[in-house]
This record gives structure tokens, C-alpha cells and sequence, in this order.
């Protein structure tokens, strides 16, 4: 039989790799074919290093050939735009970046680059990760694999787009309110979002400070805590990095859950929520008790109906002040021809950000501004203090809280990108872990009329071990991560 080498998951790949079966360089080449052959149609790439992946790919295998080599030496891989490569433009889906060149690597890259990993290229995304839906690029849509008429969930569509056409083996995304986990369960992938602090911030692309974190999208649990084991860790040059060791993640994969005590809590079953993934995520649960778990039906987080509210304040203040750097001068997009100093930066912004950019300013400068700071920055950030409160006290009981990762399965394109609030409202699962900085992973967990559905597994800060556990569990009885997209329509 012949090897699907778009399909492996990474620790298939390196068993091949470490035996001699396969070469970094097909991996690569297989990747870069598929690449040609749908991304036309996908959009998952906003640039492709062909040059550079084939590059580091004869490299790796002259690594892997004398014997040496890690985890991921060899293994193809993309990254979200919104992560600086040294040398290699990056552009956050936005004109404002469009031919930014980073003079320094991100940590996370840098990390990958001494593994000896093979990047194929960066991906497309929301505008500054601004959305759900990647429908607010600057340059173009991505489509879901699974149903090209259908988005692929954001901000990090592209990172989905990638691994579940078979383009990567995995990806890096960010996630400020969901961006890793939607477009995992809208593709049928895993993604995590990690604690807060536990991977380096470095040379991501500041958008909200206080909740930005990057994630990995993988094809499986066990690829996913692979990467995070490569790209965790402290780091010196993130303020936010938590001086923590790194735990050994392997030894959290283990095919039963006796002695886990799960939460169901009740708020994220109700209004909003499509029936077909509420049947979806319930039949998870019992198979979840079944592995041996002891679930408790019926918690409840009765702040969580504010956190959608709260997040849309925090969010767009600490976005407005960051984009604060981009004025036409120090890098980036700058107006052509203005008379003075306040027309280019005038000119500068209005052309170089898209809308969803120009109204999360809009936003972030009404919220704090004299007048309404108490009633809307400040009271948001009280609401924080109350849904972490909320959260730690519950994790006392339990060492998990399943939800689903999204209220409904991937919409159609254009179905909510003329209404902001329809598309807030796809976060509504997502952003409490944010605002609490804890750990979240989304794992397949079905298919509705052939949509993927996403299971939500919720952790108390730098549990990842224990949600790793239960997704790889979860995987070990079923099958739903194995299903690969038909991609006749996607050429
Ligand atoms: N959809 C959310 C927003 O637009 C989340 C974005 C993200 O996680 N980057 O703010």
C-alpha cells in the first residue's frame, strides 16, 4: 500500500523518519504538492517557502542520517502570520504589514528552527486575528476543507486550513478568544490554548496582551502535547513567561480517566446553542464516563453569561493601544502623500487597517475614555476577577469542565461577516479560559450532517498535562480524529 504522507500525524512521521521509510525531504515534497494542488482554492497560505522548506528539508535528513535528530527534525510545518520569521514577511492579514520583513524570529520559531522542523510557509488569518471566520484578511478568504462553501473558523483559519488539507503536518495559531480552538473543532483538528505564560509571547504580534497566547493545531492529542513539549518554557525576553519546568507530557497519555472528576456546567448548554452539537458533546461525555471518569451533570457558572460582554471591552481597549504603534513612521504601511505629520498618520491608518480593525478601535477608545472608563474598562475587569474567582473555585472539585469549543457547526461564508455581533457571539464558549488565563484543548468529538464538531476540555492554570490526558484518552476510544476531508471540491 502506498503511504498517504499528507495525513501522518507527526509521531507516524518520525517512527518512518527514525526507520529510514521516509525522507524529510517527500514529506516536504508532498506537502508542497498538495499546497499547489488546493490552496488556490483553500487559501490557507498567505506565503510559501518552497525554496527554504526544500532547504531544510535535505538538511534534516542529513541530521536524521547520522543518527541524530529530535521530535520534530524533519517534520513540515506552517505558522500563523501573526508570528515573526526572521527574514520571512509577515504580515498579520493586513495591509498595514503587508511588506514587513521581522529582523528577529519569535521564540516559539526559533524553538522549532533548532528542532529542525521544515516550515512551509505562513498562514492566512483575520486581520490582526480579529474574527472568527478569516473572512477579515486583508488579501483573501480561507475555506473549510470539509465543505468549501463553509468558513473555517478564525482567527487562525489558515492553521487549520493547512493541517486538515494535508499541507502541514501541524501548525502554530494564536488564540486571544478562541483563535486556536474554533478553527480546531471547525476542521476536525486538536488545539490548545494554553495557561497563560506557559508559552513565550516573543515576537507574536501584540494584539490584547493580557489574553494573547499561541497554540498548536495538530492532527491528534498526542502531536499536540509533542509541540507544546518543543515550545513551552520560560523565556527571558516575554515579561509574561512563567518561570515554570516544563512537565514531561508522554507521561500524561494514558488510555483510561480513573480518578478524574469532570464538570458539565450547565450555562454552556443552553440558548444559543445548536441541538445537533449539544447531542454531539453529551454523547463525548458519557464517553468520557465510560474511560472511567466521574462526571458531575450539573455545575453551573452563573457569571459566564458576561463574559462575552467583558471580553468585547477588555479586548478592543488593550487592542487599541497596541495598534497605537502603527502610525506610518517607525514600520509598516505609511501614507504616500500627506501634507503634514497628522494627515500621513491619518491616511496611514484609514487605508492600512480593514474595518474590524478601525471599529475594535473605535471601541477600545470609547471604553477608555474619561467618563466611560468606570463604566466599561473598569467594570469589565471586575467581571474578570468574578469569572476567575468562579473557575478556580470550581476546580477544587473538579480536574475538567467539558463544553462544547463552538455553539454551532462552521457557518457559510458571508453569513456573518456583515454582522459583528452574530460573529462575537461564535466566541461565546471561548472566551472565559482567556480572561482567566487558564488552559483549554479542543478535541473532535463528531460530525453533524458532515460538519466537524469540537469537544472543549478546561483546565485550572498549567493543567495541561490533565487535559492532555483526557483528550488522548478520549482518542484511544474513538475515531472522529482519524476522518481526513474529501478534497475533490477543494481544487
Ligand atoms: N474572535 C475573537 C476576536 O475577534 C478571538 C480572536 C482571537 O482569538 N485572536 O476577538
Amino acid at each position: 500500500m502506498k503511504l498517504d504522507l499528507n495525513n501522518l500525524t507527526i509521531h507516524q512521521a518520525r517512527d518512518l523518519l527514525v526507520r529510514k521509510e521516509v525522507s524529510s525531504l517527500e514529506l516536504t515534497q508532498a506537502a508542497l504538492e498538495r499546497v499547489h494542488q488546493v490552496d488556490s482554492r483553500l487559501g490557507a497560505f498567505i506565503t510559501v517557502t518552497e525554496g527554504l522548506a526544500l532547504e531544510q528539508a535535505r538538511r534534516a535528513d542529513r541530521r536524521l542520517g547520522q543518527g541524530e535528530g529530535e521530535a520534530l527534525t524533519g517534520i513540515p510545518m506552517a505558522v500563523k502570520d501573526i508570528i515573526c520569521t526572521k527574514g520571512i514577511r509577515t504580515t498579520c492579514g493586513s495591509r498595514m504589514l503587508e511588506n514587513f520583513v521581522p529582523p528577529y524570529d519569535a521564540t516559539v520559531m526559533a524553538k522549532l528552527n533548532a528542532q529542525g522542523s521544515v516550515l512551509i510557509g505562513k498562514l492566512n488569518m483575520d486581520e490582526f486575528a480579529m474574527g472568527s471566520s478569516t473572512e477579515n484578511s486583508a488579501f483573501f478568504i480561507s475555506r473549510n476543507p470539509w465543505d468549501p462553501s463553509r468558513v473555517p473558523g478564525g482567527s487562525s483559519g489558515g492553521s487549520a486550513v493547512a493541517v486538515a488539507s494535508g499541507e502541514a503536518l501541524f501548525s502554530l495559531g494564536s488564540d486571544t478568544g478562541g483563535s486556536v480552538r474554533l478553527p480546531a473543532a471547525f476542521c476536525n483538528l486538536v488545539g490548545l490554548k494554553p495557561t497563560y505564560g506557559l508559552i513565550s509571547r516573543y515576537g507574536l504580534v501584540a494584539f490584547a496582551s493580557s489574553l494573547d497566547q499561541i497554540g498548536p493545531l495538530t492532527r491528534d492529542v498526542a502531536d499536540c502535547a509533542l509541540v507544546t513539549q518543543v515550545i513551552a518554557g520560560y523565556d527571558p525576553h516575554d515579561s509574561t513567561s512563567l518561570p515554570q519546568p516544563v512537565p514531561d507530557y508522554s507521561q500524561s497519555l494514558i488510555p483510561h480517566l480513573k480518578g478524574i472528576r469532570l464538570g458539565v456546567p450547565r450555562e454552556y448548554f443552553g440558548q444559543g446553542l445548536q441541538p445537533e452539537v449539544k447531542t454531539i458533546i453529551q454523547a463525548a461525555i458519557r464517553e468520557l464516563e465510560g474511560l472511567g471518569a466521574e462526571v458531575d451533570w450539573e455545575v453551573s457558572l452563573p457569571h459566564t453569561k458576561y463574559a462575552l460582554a467583558a471580553y468585547y471591552i477588555l479586548n478592543p481597549s488593550e487592542a487599541m493601544a497596541n495598534l497605537a504603534r502603527y502610525d506610518g513612521v517607525k514600520y509598516g504601511f505609511s501614507a504616500p502623500e500627506a501634507a503634514d505629520i497628522w494627515q500621513a498618520m491619518e491616511q496611514t491608518r484609514g487605508l492600512g487597517f480593514g474595518p474590524e480593525v478601525k471599529r475594535r478601535i473605535m471601541l477600545g477608545t470609547y471604553a477608555l475614555s474619561t467618563g466611560y472608563y468606570d463604566a466599561y474598562y473598569l467594570k469589565a475587569q471586575k467581571v474578570r476577577t468574578l469569572i476567575r474567582r468562579e473557575l478556580d473555585a470550581l476546580f477544587d472539585r473538579f480536574d475538567a469542565l467539558i463544553t462544547p469549543t463552538s455553539p454551532t457547526v462552521p457557518f457559510k461564508l458571508g453569513e456573518k461577516v456583515g454582522d459583528p455581533l452574530q460573529m462575537y457571539l461564535s466566541d461565546v464558549c471561548a472566551v472565559s479560559v482567556n480572561i482567566a488565563g487558564i488552559p483549554a484543548l479542543s478535541v473532535p468529538a463528531g460530525f453533524a450532517d458532515g460538519l466537524p464538531v469540537g469537544m472543549q476540555i478546561i483546565g485550572k492554570p498549567l493543567s495541561e498535562a490533565i487535559l492532555f490526558r483526557i483528550g488522548y484518552a478520549f482518542q484511544q476510544a474513538t475515531d472522529w480524529h482519524k476522518r481526513t476531508p474529501h478534497l475533490e471540491d477543494c481544487q
